[in-house]
């Protein structure tokens, strides 16, 4: 089948097969593309319907069909990185032969811009809750058996609430379990849990409903978006993270990743704002981490300190930006992410620019 194109060269344009046996069917999405992996497919099934998203920079292939018969929930996929090949591998319920995949349905088949695919929701179960801080918590939420996504670094996804008759959609940004790179939650295998940390604000819409959903409850969660890309980090030598209160979520996964994968790292330096001691999110992880990983250092400033406090005071400015964020050497490969409010985020990027940062090395959490 060729697919519809939209806004693109049609030769780059990804096409699909299916072929089965007694007891499978296969899908194979050819892309066209080297360096696939499998954070760039997102798979569901829901009312023997299969929807495959498969993200190719800014541009979404779109598999959507009505399966002419029932599969197991459990489906496989494999990427073949180098080809380029995606190989979805569903397990028939009934060991008939089917005469048709099935019946396409809305954007089969179709090439489109990232941003014109729309968002896509699925159900799924809070199956935790645990306490980060007086106001925060982290919600583990069980992705449906039959879907197949990881949110990569550096993105968020958007939870989707029914309050008083209305949907309300608000993003977040999705944390590992814990800032300890080798821990392995072990409940949850790879990639069929979401961990989020969200601050309950009392009079807040969307995060105090949130509070109110017991453990087996569902919540419609969406695919992954954001601009951030893993290739910012890939050479880098020195990274400083700019955090504010929950805008320290992007951060967690970011940590893990450098500190695993990046070798030609120096060092990470997080400037963590918060109003006070009780607000500092995983404080005992971070300075876990301090001990753990001698690249690795971090610096708390409170808002509103009591008098005890002998750390850092105030908010955000240029002096405590450039005492703390030092180059481990000249001309060094440096990347600045700044996440927190607006406000924060705008004058943390004022603040860098005044001091010779470029905009290439400074990038910015946003929606
Ligand atoms: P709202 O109803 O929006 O109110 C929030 C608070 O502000 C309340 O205390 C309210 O009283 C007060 N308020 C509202 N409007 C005003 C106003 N005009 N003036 C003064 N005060 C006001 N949050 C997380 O906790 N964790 C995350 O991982 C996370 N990730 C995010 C990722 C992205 C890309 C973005 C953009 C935001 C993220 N957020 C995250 C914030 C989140 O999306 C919500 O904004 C947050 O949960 C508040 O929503 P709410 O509906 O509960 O509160
Ligand atoms: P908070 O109100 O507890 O503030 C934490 C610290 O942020 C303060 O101590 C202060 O140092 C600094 N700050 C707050 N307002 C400021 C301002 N106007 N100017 C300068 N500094 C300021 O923070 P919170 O309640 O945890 O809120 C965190 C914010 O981060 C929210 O607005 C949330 O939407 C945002 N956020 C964004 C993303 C993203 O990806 N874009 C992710 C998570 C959180």
């Amino acid at each position: 089948p060729e697919s519809k194109i939209v806004g693109t060269s049609k030769s780059l344009a990804p096409s699909y097969d299916w072929f089965q046996t007694d007891c499978s069917v296969t899908v194979v999405v050819y892309t066209k593309q080297k360096g696939m992996n499998s954070e760039m497919v997102i798979l569901d099934y829901e009312d023997s319907r299969l929807r495959g998203e498969i993200i190719i920079r800014d541009y979404s292939y779109l598999l959507n069909i009505e399966l002419s018969n029932a599969v197991q929930e459990d489906i496989a996929v494999h990427v073949a990185e180098k080809v380029g090949k995606v190989e979805i591998v569903l397990k028939k319920i009934d060991n008939i032969p089917w005469k048709k995949l099935g019946q396409p349905l809305e954007s089969h088949n179709s090439f489109i811009k990232r941003t014109d695919q729309g968002l896509y929701y699925r159900k799924c179960k809070l199956i935790s809750k645990t306490d980060v801080t007086h106001d925060t918590k982290l919600f583990c939420l069980l992705l449906p058996q039959s879907t197949h996504f990881q949110v990569p670094v550096g993105q968020h996804v958007y939870l989707k609430q029914i309050v008083t008759g209305k949907e309300i959609v608000k993003p977040y940004t999705p944390v590992s379990c814990s800032l300890q790179t080798h821990f392995k939650e072990p409940s949850c295998h790879d990639g069929a849990c979401l961990f989020l940390m969200i601050k309950i604000y009392p009079s807040g819409l969307f995060s105090s409903e949130l509070d109110r959903l017991q453990i087996g409850d569902y919540i419609y969660v969406s695919n992954p978006e954001g601009s951030f890309q893993k290739s910012q980090v890939q050479t880098l030598e020195d990274l400083f993270l700019l955090a504010a209160g929950t805008g320290f979520t992007p951060m967690i996964k970011l940590l893990n990743y450098v500190l695993t994968n990046v070798n030609s790292l120096w060092t990470v330096k997080l400037m963590f704002f918060n109003k006070t001691e009780d607000d500092i999110l995983w404080r005992d992880q971070l300075e876990q981490l301090i001990l753990q990983d001698k690249r690795f250092e971090a610096q708390f400033i409170l808002s509103e300190p009591s008098k005890e406090w002998n750390g850092k005071r105030g908010k955000i400015s240029s002096s405590l930006l450039s005492e703390f964020f030092k180059r481990s050497k000249q001309d060094s490969k440096v990347l600045i992410c700044i996440c927190g409010s607006a406000p924060f985020t705008e004058q943390g990027e004022r603040f860098l620019k005044d001091l010779g940062y470029c905009k290439e090395e400074i990038h910015s959490f946003t929606a």
